[in-house]
């Protein structure tokens, strides 16, 4: 075993910081605060070929593995964290699921645009009666000659605003094996999007409302029987929330260290008070136990897709740590840590929503514990008849 970068991960990640320090750091504090996608922080990043790591290059992607991605992430958010987040557009977000699946047309006609940070895809997989229990959607795609109609509401996507085309869970027909998933164009009839609302981070998303809404059948990406499908490269995209939840908490760490060490009250700097000692402390145990949990589901995924205990893991895991340390950090830095003139409120606003997204810490607790008791837990109320 060995705990070590290998050579190439090590110039990989020297590479991906100096072109972070020298192209995004100046701007991190206003990119930040712009609700906005960074398209030109997308085709900057493009030009380095950090669009599609892990994509293969016959899909116009870098053929890397799922750890190069997690390398990219982390030396992004050191110098920007809003950054970080077209890293997991480009690698791990609905794009690697429509890599996965997407037939070559499908592929020839939308990954150029998006690999060149030209175009934004968006996941619309929750809707107001289906959030932790997504196997309740019922978004529905009826066939209709050489068309499927779409009918049902979606909310919460992120990137929803500036997307350009959306990957939406679908019901085709009755129970799991009913669900599956289907390409969506802006601007196609009966499909508008709601004014956007934002989230405690300043992210936004417009509701997503599909009346008759008519796609062609070649829009298809997973037909009846795919939610498995789906869920297992969704691991990726809740790997891509681990590692910037960490990497955001590392970022606040990071900026109250140096504060700890250079502001001075009663004469000294706080860093020589032993009840901020053991707070710094106690952050590096939860963002160093984290990021091992990260690298392990990452690296035994190498370029597949990741277990989903292993995901589950990682995720709690940094999820918890990123905001406990930012949030710590916020503590360390006072009345600056609170203020917007630095990054680390912003760095605890972000980390608290991966919470809730991609996986509540309970579902994926839930999801731990049928691990550890080897057997499925339904999470359904049961009916009076078959409780009987
Ligand atoms: C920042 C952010 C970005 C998002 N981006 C997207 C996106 O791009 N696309 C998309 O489709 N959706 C997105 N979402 C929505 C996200 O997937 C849902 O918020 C999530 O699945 C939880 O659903 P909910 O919010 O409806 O909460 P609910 O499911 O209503 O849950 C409420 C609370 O109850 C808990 N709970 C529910 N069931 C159980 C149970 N069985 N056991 C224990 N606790 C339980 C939950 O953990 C949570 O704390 C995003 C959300 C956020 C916050």
């Amino acid at each position: 075993m060995n705990f070590e970068f290998s050579a190439e991960q090590s110039l990989f990640a020297d590479q991906v910081r100096r072109f972070a320090l020298a192209h995004l750091a100046k701007d991190a504090l206003q990119r930040a605060h712009d609700p906005r996608f960074p398209f030109e922080v997308a085709q900057l990043m493009s030009a380095q070929k950090l669009m599609g790591i892990t994509l293969s290059e016959a899909d116009g992607g870098q053929g890397g593995t799922l750890m190069d991605a997690i390398i990219a992430i982390e030396q992004i958010a050191a110098a920007c964290p809003r950054s970080a987040d077209v890293v997991q557009f480009g690698n791990f977000g609905p794009i690697r699921t429509f890599a996965e699946y997407g037939t070559s047309a499908q592929k020839a006609r939308w990954l150029p645009e998006l690999l060149a940070g030209r175009m934004v895809l968006s996941l619309g997989m929750t809707e107001p009666d289906a959030g932790s229990a997504v196997t309740d959607l019922a978004t529905s795609a009826r066939p209709d000659g050489s068309s499927y109609i779409i009918n049902g509401t979606k909310v919460f996507s992120t990137f929803s605003p500036d997307a350009a085309i959306f990957l939406i869970y679908v019901r085709y027909g009755p129970g799991l094996g009913g669900i599956g998933s289907v390409i969506v164009e802006r601007g196609t009839g009966g499909f508008a999007n709601s004014r956007p609302s934002s989230f405690m981070s300043g992210e936004q998303w417009c509701e997503l409302n599909f009346e008759n809404c008519r796609i062609p059948a070649e829009n298809v990406l997973l037909g009846p029987g795919g939610f498995k499908k789906q869920m297992s490269s969704f691991n990726v995209e809740r790997l891509g929330n681990a590692a910037r939840a960490l990497a955001f908490g590392r970022y606040a760490y990071n900026a109250a260290r140096d504060y700890a060490a250079t502001r001075e009250q009663f004469g000294r700097p706080l860093c020589e008070f032993q009840g901020l000692q053991w707070k710094f402390a106690e952050m590096a145990i939860k963002l160093e136990g984290a990021q091992l949990l990260l690298y392990r589901a990452a690296a035994n995924a190498d370029r597949g897709l990741p277990s989903a205990y292993e995901t589950a893991v990682a995720k709690a895991a940094c999820n918890q740590a990123g905001f406990e340390v930012a949030s710590e950090s916020v503590q360390v830095m006072g009345a600056l840590g609170y203020s917007q003139e630095s990054l680390v409120e912003y760095c605890m606003r972000r980390t608290r929503g991966w919470m809730i997204a991609g996986g509540s810490i309970e579902m994926l607790k839930n999801r731990i514990a049928e691990h550890v008791f080897d057997r499925r837990f339904d999470q359904r109320k049961r009916h009076a008849d078959a409780a009987e």
